[in-house]
């Protein structure tokens, strides 16, 4: 960790630190008013400027055949366009296929009466302190805020912080929410002991670290048997939940919609917006797509993916905040948490593991399991190392595909 962090100083000269910083602060500003105005050639100089220095910047790393290597590197150690390639060009057709099974007219699905459904915020507090007890998050060591984007923190190492978010309307984005950051705090609580105040502390990647985040929030939090864990305490605090079933809220927690907007996009279908991004991403950094086409790139590519086309910049390329603060090569590790997510599933015995543990509400087998398999290493090991070692393969993305078959298609 320390010789990682050494060779980007000693690299890369404190002038294009400087100026990324610049570039990038201006740039976030113009940013926002170009995706206000739904106009990408306000942001197009900034971004013409942004992608010179990221590709300055890869040559001053190095890097070996690819020049976005030395970019993704930054986020996921070792990680390359070699085992991207091979991620997305099995996840896209793997994801298309199920989707066509969910949505056989290929239709966009009607929203869920619930989502727009106003909830009361003191309600959804009580609920998530419910959530909270239900992981057996410590007292000790942990608690939860709120903020407008949740997030997690490490103070120290027994002091593990988290927020949620209360947007009054669509309950579930607090619930999932709470449950994601519980996640990412569950991780960093579970590092050795004898690792705390040192390099390797922490999480050995942004990649492994959305992994777990995503384990609890989509494995554990969205599936039947934990729907059943918190239906009691859902149905106690919010009244308007009366006329619906389990199943129907188990569908409610797991509506398929393609959306134009990543963040807002499904479980299922959310392996493909970032697939767009690293394609779009790795021809912009190769100079393969001049800055000007690629709006155009962008919607031909979603077209593609997801069979409908953004109707403006706002809702295509202009949605994110990543380009404009410089965060070249980061997308990617989205995707990887899930396919990693997909690799302890199917080290859970497909699942059944999840199912037996939820089922009889004892989350702590589940705790257990990860934080001696992968917490209490930290960064010990780089995330492909670690993947060797409790997987015996990494980055294998036909785990996801058959995790999600299994629930959105079996
Ligand atoms: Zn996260």
């Amino acid at each position: 960790m320390l010789r990682r962090s050494l060779h980007y100083y000693q690299k890369v000269p404190p002038a294009l630190v400087n100026e990324l910083r610049r570039t990038t602060a201006e740039a976030t500003v113009e940013w926002r008013r170009a995706r206000k105005r739904s106009d990408f050639r306000l942001f197009r100089p900034h971004l013409d400027r942004i992608l010179s220095l990221e590709r300055d910047l890869a040559e001053k790393l190095g890097y070996e055949r690819h020049r976005y290597n030395a970019l993704m590197d930054l986020f996921e150690e070792g990680f390359t366009v070699r085992d991207a390639d091979s991620v997305f060009s099995k996840l896209i057709p793997g994801t298309r296929k199920i989707l066509a099974k969910v949505e056989p007219d290929g239709g966009r699905r009607a929203k869920h009466p619930l989502e727009s459904r106003k909830y009361d915020v003191a309600a959804m507090e009580r609920v998530n302190e419910g959530v909270l007890r239900l992981l057996n998050m410590p007292r000790d060591s942990f608690r939860m805020s709120v903020s407008t984007h949740p997030f997690t923190t490490m103070i120290a190492p027994l002091d593990v912080r988290i927020t949620t978010r209360y947007e009054g309307v669509n309950f579930k984005s607090s619930l999932f929410s709470t449950v994601h950051e519980s996640g990412h705090a569950l991780y960093s609580l579970g590092v050795g002991e004898n690792l705390a105040y040192t390099p390797i502390g922490g999480g050995a990647s942004s990649g492994i670290h959305e992994s777990q985040s995503r384990f609890w929030e989509n494995v554990v939090g969205r599936s039947r048997e934990f729907e059943a864990l918190l239906d009691p305490i859902l149905r106690k605090n919010i009244p308007f939940l009366a006329p619906y079933d389990e199943g129907q809220l188990y569908s409610y927690f797991n509506t398929v919609r393609k959306s134009f907007i990543r963040v807002d996009a499904d479980e299922l279908t959310y392996n493909l917006h970032i697939a767009l991004r690293y394609e779009v991403e790795k021809k912009m950094i190769a100079g393969e797509v001049k800055v000007a086409e690629v709006p155009e790139l962008w919607n031909d590519t979603f077209e593609e993916y997801l069979g409908t086309r953004p109707r403006n910049d706002a809702e295509g390329v202009l949605q994110d905040i990543h380009w404009s603060n410089g965060s070249f090569g980061y997308f990617p590790s989205y995707s990887l948490g899930n396919v990693v997510v997909g690799m302890i599933w199917h080290e859970m015995r497909d699942g059944e593991l999840v199912r037996e543990a939820v089922g009889r509400g004892d989350l702590a087998a589940l705790r257990d399991w990860l934080k001696t398999n992968l917490h209490r290493y930290g960064a010990t090991y780089s995330p492909k190392d670690l993947q060797e070692k409790v997987f015996g393969e990494a980055y294998n993305s036909a785990r996801l595909i058959a995790y999600l078959g299994q629930k959105f298609a079996g």
